[in-house]
């Protein structure tokens, strides 16, 4: 099960030659789930040449337009093909009459359904067979939600040498026990799935933190993520401001990581008043604490393997 992150844009509050506005798009085989949708988050879809028609699920972190203004668009154009399934899209209070007071107002053709769901309070929000998604408060000025989706723990590989020494011939029995089934040996004696398989194997973590002042707490909320998207405003002279305008610096988003103790941190929504070399200030200060960090791109491509 493949399970990778596209970064469609980088900055924040406005988007700038090369550099779109905050998106990830998470790709888990072949379902698509969208982060964030800035004005012009199209654009970098269409250049990665994704089948970004079927998006399955939206998570809207807040309605601050450069993280929302490029719905209206995704919703028109995933009209454009066949499609029963519904789009989900979860967001704070509000998301829900911005996305029926556009589809109003500019008459939008949509061809499938739409279910909104606004959160009010921490928790799962999403989830199927295998992996769930929770939603977590983040400290902005308006409401403003991060998202987890944590996979399931899967099955103990499977020792085939030892299910023939067990007397389990290769066939259907070995998928049975695989899935969790015991099954009986040639000798009629009932063989257990433990007695073939290892232990089980954690999941994947995928986090995404935008936009926040600086708690603690939120590396409770991305503890071990495999990979942690989060906003690194500002360079750290620059806390003051950060503050006040509750976003994050370069060290404030290390040491989220490094509390949460992640794999990798891939850092983003930079201030439109750096430059791309001055973004390297950004990553010395966050690799200075939490050396896995690194400054995202746009149209970068991010494989999540499994731990093992
Ligand atoms: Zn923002
Ligand atoms: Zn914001």
């Amino acid at each position: 099960m493949t399970l990778e992150a596209f970064v469609l844009g980088t900055g924040g509050m406005m988007p700038l030659p090369g550099r779109g506005l905050t998106s990830v798009l998470l790709r888990r085989e072949g379902s698509l789930f969208l982060f964030d949708c800035g004005e012009g988050t199209q654009v970098n879809l269409r250049r990665l040449n994704l089948k970004w028609k079927k998006i399955s699920v939206i998570f809207i972190s807040h309605t601050h337009a450069d993280h929302i203004t490029g719905l209206p668009g995704i919703l028109m154009l995933s009209s454009q093909v066949e499609r029963q399934e519904p789009l989900y899209i979860f967001g704070p209070p509000r998301v829900k009459e911005y996305v029926e007071a556009t589809c109003r107002i500019l008459e939008i053709y949509i061809n499938y359904e739409i279910i909104v769901t606004e959160i009010t309070s921490p928790g799962i929000i999403y989830s199927e067979d295998d992996f769930e998604v929770r939603a977590f408060s983040l400290y902005h000025s308006r409401p403003c939600m991060g998202y987890a989706l944590e996979e399931k723990m899967r099955p103990g590989i499977f020792f085939p040498e030892k299910a023939l020494a067990l007397e389990v011939p290769q066939g259907p029995q070995w998928s049975q026990l695989q899935n969790g089934q015991s099954v009986e040996n040639q000798k009629g004696k009932l063989i257990e799935p433990s007695e073939v398989m290892g232990p089980a194997r954690k999941g994947r973590k995928f986090s995404f933190v935008t936009d926040t002042a600086y708690k603690p707490a939120i590396a409770d909320e991305v503890q071990g993520s495999d990979l942690l998207i989060c906003e690194a405003m500002f360079t750290q002279d620059m806390e003051e401001d950060a503050k006040d305008k509750k976003h994050l610096t370069s060290l404030q988003s290390a040491e989220i990581a490094k509390a949460a103790e992640v794999k990798s941190m891939g850092m983003i929504h930079y201030s439109p008043r750096y430059t791309r070399r001055d973004l390297y200030q950004i990553a010395e200060e966050a690799k200075s604490v939490f050396p896995d960090a690194f400054l995202t791109k746009d149209c970068q491509h991010i494989p999540i393997p499994y731990e093992e």
